[in-house]
């Protein structure tokens, strides 16, 4: 069993502290915002006065915050500095590939572990202990941190070093967006030929056309009955999250001079998308876009 400090009590972070509780271990948590703090505490969690709080005594951190700059301060501020030498820090929220590799820096510097291990699977894999994690770790740390990332996880995937595992979740959803693209679009050009939602669904869910997109996340209601067009496109992975995603993807391919025209052009239509009413809505909503252009 070990002693683990859970800061980030959100969406994601506290059905992961949750199934982290109920594997046995000892987890203290910690809020910024007064209402997580209160479901936390009624969920079972206990609470730390602070960050540092929380910290202080544990043997592992683990981190789920919006962003990486919220990861960067967290760390400079106060978490380093209120954990005790040696402490394993894991920092699962999806940041930048460059961010993940500074706080990093930031956690060696200051005689800590660190391991990126962000996670796919949404809040129902949250709950559920079904989530995806891809870590960048050095082999000794990513066995420490392996029993827990099962606590919450079925598919654990050491990606290689530090910022490995930032680096195959931005990979990942820029597949799977310029993916989702292409599905809608598919199914906007098959209408306007008079080809059913069905008939091109059987076709290419059964040929190469098949992918997640299509067969889990299908943009049209009807064919795949569980996916969010069938409930008015509620998310499921909204489009505020990929447009996150995607910028952190952009990011990459600037830093790398890499040509990946299908990336940016993602990361433009899911900033637009993202920017109206698709923030809030399932990203496969983005077929209404496609279908209301010209
Ligand atoms: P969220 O906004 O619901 O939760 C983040 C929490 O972190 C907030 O409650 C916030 O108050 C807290 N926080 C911020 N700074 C803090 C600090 N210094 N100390 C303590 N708490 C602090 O977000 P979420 O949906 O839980 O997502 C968390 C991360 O997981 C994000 O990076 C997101 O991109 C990633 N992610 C989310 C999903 C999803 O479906 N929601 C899926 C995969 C990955």
């Amino acid at each position: 069993m070990s002693r683990i400090a859970f800061l980030g009590l959100g969406h994601m972070g506290l059905p992961m502290a949750l199934n982290l509780v109920k594997a046995g271990h000892e987890v203290h948590g910690f809020d910024l915002v007064p209402a997580a703090i209160e479901a936390a505490q009624a969920a079972g969690i206990t609470i730390a006065s602070s960050g540092a709080d929380a910290v202080a005594g544990s043997d592992v951190v683990i981190t789920m915050f919006p962003a990486g700059k919220h990861v960067i301060s967290a760390y400079q501020d106060e978490l380093l500095a209120a954990a005790a030498p040696g402490t394993l820090f894991i920092e699962s929220s999806t940041i930048a590939v460059d961010e993940a590799q500074a706080a990093h820096a930031l956690a060696i510097a200051a005689g800590h572990r660190n391991i990126d291990a962000p996670v796919s699977g949404g809040v129902v894999g949250a709950e559920n202990a079904t989530l995806a994690f891809m870590v960048g770790a050095s082999d000794e740390d990513f066995a420490a941190a392996l029993p827990l990332l099962e606590a919450m996880g079925k598919r654990i995937v050491h990606c290689g070093g530090p910022g490995l595992g930032q680096a195959a979740k931005v990979c990942n959803n820029m597949i799977l967006a310029v993916s989702q693209i292409v599905v809608g679009e598919a199914f906007v050009l098959g209408e306007r030929l008079g080809l059913s939602h069905d008939a091109l669904y059987d076709v290419a869910a059964n040929a190469s056309g098949q992918c997640w997109a299509l067969t889990t996340n299908c943009p049209v209601p009807g064919p795949v009955p569980t996916s969010p067009a069938n409930r008015e496109y509620q998310p499921g992975f909204a489009g505020a999250l990929m447009a996150k995603d995607l910028g952190l993807a952009l990011k990459a391919i600037e830093q790398t001079s890499t040509d990946a025209r299908m990336g940016r052009l993602a990361q433009e239509l899911y900033a637009t998308f993202a920017a109206g009413e698709g923030g809030g809505r399932d990203f496969s909503g983005i077929i209404t876009d496609i279908r209301d252009g010209q």
